[in-house]
């Protein structure tokens, strides 16, 4: 276990998960586990920089662990963040070693401001500038050795080996080692609504397929898929077609999808038995998932306790790391 290389990865609670989450990410932490020792973080801290609501923080937090847990995730590498305070602590420390300006270029801080300043008061937090700093305390609170980011994070990756470079430079101990970006082939998954666009919640209701949806619900919404985008001419692919044949193909039907691949190309692919195979191979491959998750539902004490259990001991490296960091960076540690 030792010299098992490490795996870090975190998901912001913020209320449903769909299909793109776990053909796009969940699912390959779930493939992670046998190979690395890994690490995944709800995290709670993260999910404040925009305004929220407590009550539906706490409720999202408790919703996605068991969500992950029966998706496959192993109750021992979960942890919940704000149960393991060295992560904001660790953030402080590093604040200071990350530059106004290289902060100041994060694309997500641009997207995200502008967003919340068209909103009604255009309040913009602090926290929201700075959660790029409390995610390289994430990583390199567990000295990660890699981290799985799609495109959209790989420059808050960056941006941690920043931060580690100019702690070491500046401490003159070579004591961070560099995070890496883990590329690992994933689905991209699109909305079935609108196939131009990305599944995704903030699009709204009828742009996801939630892992937990009823089996009729998930087969409409199939039914329903676009598949005339007016992108192809019969002879290519339009976006919404190849879209469902990549769920398809994402839950393991390759019968089915070489099948209907094979009458795509001779011309004779009907929608309709497409849409059939592919809601099908998804309400059996969630059947499982589901029944899962319905198990923990009614056991939510013991799964607290469990993770309560998990997190104080992945608290135990959080705290060792912190300790290290401070006597490097000239600061107290006391044991009351
Ligand atoms: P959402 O856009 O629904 O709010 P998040 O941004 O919380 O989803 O993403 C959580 C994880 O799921 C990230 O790792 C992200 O890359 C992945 N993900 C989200 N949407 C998709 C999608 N449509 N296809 C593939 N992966 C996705």
């Amino acid at each position: 276990m030792e010299d098992q290389k490490t795996v870090l990865s975190c998901i912001q609670p913020t209320g449903d998960v769909h299909i793109g989450n776990y053909f796009g990410a969940i699912r390959n932490w779930v493939d992670l586990q046998d190979k690395y020792k890994c690490f995944y973080g709800v995290v709670d801290y993260h999910a404040m920089t925009m305004p929220y609501d407590p009550k539906k923080l706490k409720e999202n937090t408790w919703n996605l662990i068991i969500n992950l847990m029966a998706m496959g995730v192993k109750t021992e590498n979960l942890f919940i963040q704000s149960m393991i305070p060295e992560h904001a602590e660790l953030s402080w420390i590093f604040n200071c070693f990350c530059g106004y300006g290289r902060l100041s270029q994060m694309t997500q801080f641009k997207d995200k401001s502008k967003d919340s300043s068209e909103k009604a008061d255009g309040f913009i937090s602090a926290g929201l500038f700075d959660y790029p700093v409390l995610q390289a305390a994430d990583i390199l609170i567990y000295k990660a050795d890699f981290v799985p980011v799609g495109k959209d994070q790989e420059q808050h990756l960056e941006l941690s080996r920043s931060i580690a470079q100019r702690f070491n430079l500046q401490m003159k101990k070579e004591y961070f080692v560099m995070p890496e970006t883990l590329h690992t082939k994933t689905a991209k998954v699109m909305s079935t609504a609108d196939p131009t666009r990305k599944m995704s919640k903030s699009a709204g209701e009828k742009h996801y397929i939630s892992m937990f949806s009823d089996p009729s619900r998930i087969l409409k919404q199939i039914k329903s898929a676009v598949t005339d985008t007016g992108d192809s001419d019969g002879s290519t692919m339009s976006a919404g077609v190849e879209n469902l044949f990549s769920i398809l193909a994402a839950c393991g039907a390759m019968d089915q999808h070489k099948t209907l691949m094979d009458q795509f190309e001779a011309g004779s692919l009907k929608y309709a038995e497409l849409k059939g195979e592919t809601g099908d191979a998804l309400v059996k491959l969630l059947a499982p998932i589901q029944a899962k998750r319905a198990e923990l539902l009614t056991n939510k004490k013991e799964v607290k306790s469990q993770i309560k259990y998990s997190s104080s001991v992945i608290r135990k490296r959080a705290q060792e790391t912190l300790k290290e960091v401070k006597d490097i960076a000239g600061l107290s540690n006391v044991k009351f």
